[in-house]
């Protein structure tokens, strides 16, 4: 597209101004490109004309004819002006009818020609005879004119108060006239052949003001040729720039590990157990990153329980060999801690230094102190934190390989900005969210993949139930079952304190009703508003077998590891969200024995909710409840692009348009290998920094 577009500013448009400028503004609209880049989001089919005396009533129609009648009409009740047009087609008459508009009658004079579009309804006095309220009207004027609001497939536009759909419809179609020959493809033209696309220019008017013959059902589901091609443009330069950041990384010099492996052997030997091959597999594709002299990107997917800490730490223990410093960040202080614990009894053997670097509070000054000079020496090898590690300055001697567990919130920016931190480390990115293949390949789309897609043997899975408040009683006699055969059980609620407020039920009143329910059982209660120390204390007494219940907050959503814990119930589990579910069921089934998850929810349940509950008790596959949790929440919740330092995407959806994405990422990575610089593609390469802002360095030299 020609730059001047993106820097012409609509005030300039016929018919748009100052006012209206502003009004578009809001509208996101503030350039003549974003303009013709803003689709309606529906579309109206106002093409079939009809004989007025074959109108059917409750119908959307049209008409043509000619003003019989054009007056107002004094309505003394409501002291309201009301503006009546007659109009007959020689079939019959329609009247339209406008409340409070009486300057629209010095448009109109008898006998001119017009169309009228809308509802048609019943006069309400009579019973019978053909009205529109407020109907869209257009004049036949023998100038030729296209029309723009009736007798044709009609876009309708998001607007805003103070802009009509009529007054913003007639600025598109001003503003798409007056800057349409300004646009140029510059997509290059075999991938438009390939793809058989149609060009630019025939796609943005027939996605505004589509050609009669335009199956309107597939206009409004967003799968005509001409919208495709508009929602390819926008993933193709999302995916260009995701293949910019990894092509470039990949280039980058980074270190290259050359360890001959003693301290992992040497980790395996004293393991209780054997790799799965799976994870065998995934950690020979770290090790083939780390001993490559480029830096590693690379995300390592597994559900809960596969057993990514084990491979964590082997490629902790592969750079410590090396003389190369390890971090390790979680998103919770609870997380990090239990990292520590778990790890450090790991390694203890190796003679390795690991720390816990957390911002917690009880931490003492000067003991923080000390271990940042500890870390700066290189004392340290390995350290463990919260996200903030990086942001609050910790300086290593030589970090050489970060691994970030449990992201979601760490998006490319960060990775940059870690990056920035070190001497290009080799990255590792952990989640047990499973990612549907379309969120890895946007979100995560500038990182190598590998999959943990077995779990360890003797799993089995866990049975989920689903309860009403009227079933209470089933789910006590199950905890006390399950108690006796001295299993321990997790009761998770979705508030620490009731208020009035949400009126939900509440971790600290729920505690108090479980130890009376259960004199005998040892019932305690862990929360985010804890000291650190005081929730490490609860947890390690948990994990010793010395709590029977534990009553939590969501802080027990990852990480935690008690194979003795069987049964879990989720308390307003109508309230918690799919993955937000699934990596809470996924603290139990750790253990040998069968494994229980209540899902207890109360009225009223709305229709996602169900849809989540159903899907949780049918299936236990992380993935395919990814893929049910993107589409109930829909791309725009789920997708969080911006959170992670990406840019929008405004007209494509990656739900709708998964294969489209899917050809968007093959056509931009292959682009990207033939040419790197887009040296032969400059309005593209200028298209591309401006849709991703400068936040790529694009084409860096040297
Ligand atoms: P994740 O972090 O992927 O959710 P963890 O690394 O916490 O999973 O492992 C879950 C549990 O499984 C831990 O108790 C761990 O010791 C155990 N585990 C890991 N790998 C294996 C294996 N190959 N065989 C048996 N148990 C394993
Ligand atoms: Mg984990």
């Amino acid at each position: 597209m020609g730059k001047n577009l993106s820097e012409f500013p609509v005030q300039y448009i016929k018919g748009v101004g100052p006012r209206r400028a502003k009004l578009l503004n809001t509208l996101g609209i503030k350039t003549a490109e974003e303009a013709l880049y803003s689709l309606p989001y529906r579309y109206e089919d106002r093409k079939n004309i009809k004989k007025i005396s074959a109108l059917g009533y409750g119908q959307l129609e049209t008409v043509i004819g000619k003003v019989v009648a054009a007056e107002i009409i004094k309505l003394p009740k409501r002291n309201m002006k009301l503006f009546e047009l007659t109009v007959s087609d020689g079939s019959g008459l329609v009247k339209g009818k406008w409340f409070n508009q009486p300057f629209l009658k010095k448009n109109f004079e008898v006998g001119q020609e017009v169309i009228l579009s809308g509802v048609v309804k019943r006069n309400p006095y009579w019973g019978i005879g053909f009205e529109f309220d407020n109907p869209e009207y257009e004049f036949v004027t023998d100038d030729g004119d296209a029309f723009i609001h009736t007798a044709r497939i009609v876009p309708i536009y998001r607007t805003t108060s103070g802009l009509s759909e009529r007054q913003l419809r007639t600025i598109m179609f001003n503003l798409i006239n007056t800057c349409i020959k300004e646009v140029h493809d510059h997509i290059p033209d075999e991938i438009l052949i390939r793809n058989n696309f149609p060009g630019i220019t025939e796609s943005i008017l027939n996605s505004h003001f589509p050609e009669s013959g335009t199956d309107i059902d597939s206009l409004n589901s967003g799968a005509s040729i001409y919208q495709k091609r508009l929602y390819f443009d926008e993933l193709f330069k999302f995916e260009l720039g995701l293949s910019v950041i990894k092509r470039g990384k990949e280039i980058d010099k980074g270190i290259a590990f050359s360890s001959d492996g003693v301290l992992v052997r040497k980790f395996l030997g004293a393991l209780k157990f054997k790799l799965t091959s799976a994870q065998q597999r995934v950690f020979e594709e770290i090790l083939h990153d780390m001993r490559r002299p480029h830096p590693m990107n690379r995300l390592l997917q597994g559900d809960v329980g596969c057993g990514k800490t084990v491979i964590a730490v082997m490629a902790m223990l592969t750079a410590a060999e090396c003389g190369y410093q390890s971090a390790l960040m979680a998103p919770t202080e609870i997380l990090a801690g239990q990292h520590y614990i778990n790890i450090h009894k790991m390694i203890e053997d190796t003679g390795l230094n690991i720390c816990l670097m957390t911002g917690s509070k009880n931490i003492l000054r000067g003991e923080r102190e000390a271990l940042r000079c500890d870390i700066a020496s290189g004392k340290i090898n390995i350290v463990i934190g919260t996200h903030a590690l990086i942001q609050e300055g910790v300086e290593f001697k030589n970090l050489g390989l970060a691994i970030i567990d449990e992201q979601h919130r760490f998006g490319v920016m960060q990775r940059a900005l870690l990056r920035k931190k070190a001497l290009n480390p080799d990255i590792l990115v952990m989640t047990a969210t499973p990612i549907p293949r379309t969120l890895s390949m946007t979100l995560y789309g500038d990182l190598d993949y590998s999959v943990i897609d077995e779990l360890p043997p003797g799993r089995r899975p866990v049975i989920t139930r689903l309860f009403n408040a009227g079933q209470k009683e089933y789910i006590y006699r199950a905890i006390a079952e399950e108690t006796k055969k001295c299993r321990q059980v997790y009761v998770v609620y979705p508030v620490i304190d009731e208020t009035e407020k949400t009126n939900l039920k509440s971790a600290i009143i729920g505690k108090e009703a479980l130890e009376k329910i259960f004199p005998k059982l040892k019932v305690e209660l862990i929360h985010g508003r804890l000291k650190p120390q005081e929730r490490e204390n609860i947890m390690a007494s948990f994990k010793k077998g010395e709590i029977d219940v534990l009553v939590s907050t969501t802080v027990i959503e990852v990480g935690v590891d008690v194979p003795n814990a069987a049964m879990m119930l989720i308390v307003h589990a109508e309230r918690f969200g799919l993955s937000q579910l699934h990596q809470l069921r996924g603290r139990v089934g750790r253990g040998g024995s069968q494994s229980y998850c209540f899902l207890l929810m109360y009225e009223p349940v709305s229709e996602d909710a169900k849809r989540r509950l159903d899907i949780m008790v049918k299936s236990s596959d992380g993935f395919k409840i990814a893929e049910e949790d993107l589409n109930i929440r829909g791309p725009g919740e789920f997708f969080g692009t911006r959170q992670a330092g990406m840019p929008d995407l405004k007209l494509a959806n990656i739900i709708r348009d998964a294969r489209l994405l899917d050809t968007a990422r093959k056509e931009a990575f292959a682009l990207i290998d033939k040419d790197s610089e887009l040296n032969s593609f400059p309005d593209l390469k200028n298209g591309l920094e401006m849709f991703w802002k400068g936040k790529i360095e694009l084409f860096k030299t040297g």
